[in-house]
């Protein structure tokens, strides 16, 4: 299993536009050595630095672009996938996903990240 497979698991989920409000409360997201991995490789590609935590906003956070305000949207870690799209992590805003991810779905999900990506 790829981790694109298990990202594909999770419903896509479209925020309010210019709602940021789970990038500016968690600081940088956790993230898996493979995820980190995957994620210094898209910086270097972009020739952009490895953020650092300021506060609680995420340093991957850029409200200046046009089309949302994740600078490395395509390798974002799972918990950031997960936002608003699992039963505990409800969006404070009310937004759902087409299909909100059932509970045993978001345990399976878990399960599968640690056991193949940790
Ligand atoms: S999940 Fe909800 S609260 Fe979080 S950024 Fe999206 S719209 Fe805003
Ligand atoms: S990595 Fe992207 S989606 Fe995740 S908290 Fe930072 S800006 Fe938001």
């Amino acid at each position: 299993m790829d981790i694109e497979d298990l990202y594909e698991l999770i419903p896509e989920l479209i925020c309010n536009k210019g709602c940021y409000e789970c990038c500016k409360n968690f600081g940088v997201p956790s993230r898996t050595k493979i995820e980190d991995e995957r994620l210094k490789k898209f910086l270097e590609e972009k020739g952009m630095k490895v953020g650092e935590a300021h506060g609680h906003t995420c340093p991957y956070l850029d409200e200046t672009l046009a089309e949302g305000g994740c600078s490395i949207h395509p390798v974002r870690p799972l918990i950031c996938r997960l936002y608003g799209t699992s039963p505990s992590y409800l969006c404070k805003m009310g937004i759902m996903p087409v299909r909100l991810l059932e509970e045993d779905e978001e345990e399976e999900i878990f399960h599968l990240y640690q056991k193949n990506f940790f």
